[in-house]
């Protein structure tokens, strides 16, 4: 789960990081009061979305009068920010943060990430930190430094003076830094995150050290531990579908083809793209059941998969183990009978009880079209689809 800049601002000041003062807004009126409130005589409005890039985009502005702090933030309320990592559709500004400008001397990068490699948590730091970090990081790999945290031990002094000597830093900055790299390991470790990046880590002109960004992941399995973190969780800048799947305790991945996949299992969801994708068509989304899914359960997930207005074909394809084939037929009826679709539906079912899975298929009489192994199905739903979306026929009962 992302959150946005200032809940991570919020956060990691808790935990001895410096960040500029700063307070949050829904309105340009509520805006210019806030930069009224921290005083000054230049802030900066940022716009509030799950995504890096802002400033590239147009998301960050820096004014000089409390009028420029009303039109900044009125031109970015409801706007669509398109960034290099939000995707084509972008997001939407609902929030901005209005804070105090700082007069930068420096910018650095500072990132903690899970290193598959080495199965640690790893600082990552750049001397050339700010907007221009990915091609940096591209361009010149070895300016970056990469120092490994011992879990066992945690972050250890020496390390992370190595790691403030190695950015350049004077002797009057040093002791900041190492609080603020600590702060950042500690928020990471306690709260488990699975990232925390500042972008900028600033060096101002009276050589304090503040965090000018901040971005935080959290690993989604450990919020039900975390409850003061999982409140954060903004819906609006989430895919709509994989929120709503979550909430269902069904896991949704949008995609941009045309056949929508219902499996249980991540491996199995995997399979079957590249099969559907080596029969020549593309999917859509996937939408894992998971294990011991009740009817009711394969309903809402059909239902979900056929909101996704893209959907022109749906492939069924479960290997039961601790699932039982004959719910996920009652499931799959139960849906089809309370809203009958209109594009083509492919069963391949195996595993646990699925003889009498595909009795209750069959009798149901409803035009499902099935198949015996997972390479039937991905060809019958490409050819099913193609067929139904050139010559837009209602498809007819098979076996
Ligand atoms: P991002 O583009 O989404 O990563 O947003 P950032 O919060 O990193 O802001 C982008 C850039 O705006 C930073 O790299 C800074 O150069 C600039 N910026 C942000 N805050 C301030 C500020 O307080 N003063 C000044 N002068 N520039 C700022
Ligand atoms: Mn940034």
């Amino acid at each position: 789960m992302d959150i946005h800049e200032y809940q991570a601002k919020e956060i990691l000041s808790g935990f001895g990081v410096p960040v500029p003062r700063g307070g949050l807004a829904y309105s340009p009126e509520q805006a210019a009061y806030r930069a009224r409130e921290i005083g000054g005589d230049a802030w900066v409005v940022k716009a509030q979305i799950h995504s890096g890039g802002r400033g590239k985009a147009g998301g960050v502005k820096v004014c000089q009068d409390e009028h420029q702090v009303y039109d900044a933030a009125d031109e970015l309320f409801g706007k669509r920010l398109v960034t290099h990592q939000t995707g084509p559709k972008g997001k939407v500004v609902y929030r901005v943060y209005v804070e105090g400008a700082a007069l930068i001397e420096r910018e650095i990068y500072l990132g903690f990430v899970l290193d598959r490699k080495t199965e640690r948590v790893m600082v990552v730091a750049s001397a050339a930190g700010g907007m221009e970090i990915e091609e940096i990081s591209a361009t010149r790999p070895d300016s970056i430094i990469r120092s490994v945290i011992e879990p066992a031990v945690g972050i250890r002094d020496f390390q992370v003076r190595e790691v403030a000597f190695k950015l350049g830093l004077k002797p009057a900055q040093i002791t900041q830094a190492v609080n603020t790299i600590k702060g950042c390991y500690r928020a990471f470790r306690e709260l488990d995150a699975t990232m925390v990046e500042i972008n900028p880590l600033v060096v101002t002109s009276d050589d304090a050290i503040v965090a000018l960004d901040a971005k935080m992941t959290f690993d989604d399995n450990a919020l039900f531990r975390h409850p003061s973190v999982s409140e954060l969780r903004d819906k609006s800048q989430e895919d709509p579908r994989e929120s709503q799947a979550a909430d269902r305790g069904l896991s949704y991945v949008g995609l941009d083809g045309k056949i929508g996949c219902i499996v249980n299992g991540a491996g199995l969801a995997m399979a079957t793209m590249d099969m559907i994708e080596l029969a020549g068509g593309k999917p859509a989304n996937f939408l894992d059941i998971g294990g011991g899914a009740s009817p009711e359960r394969v309903a809402k997930a059909f239902r979900l998969v056929m909101s996704d207005g893209d959907v022109e074909a749906i492939l069924v394809n479960i290997f039961a183990g601790i699932n039982r084939c004959d719910w996920v037929a009652e499931g799959i009826i139960q849906a089809l009978e309370a809203n009958p679709v209109n594009v083509p539906v492919i069963v391949r079912l195996a595993g646990t009880h699925v003889e009498e899975g595909r009795k209750i298929l069959s009798k149901s009489g409803l035009p499902i079209i099935r198949a015996a192994t997972l390479k039937e199905a991905a060809e019958r739903a490409v050819a099913a689809w193609k067929n139904d979306s050139k010559h837009n026929v209602k498809m007819v009962a098979s076996s």
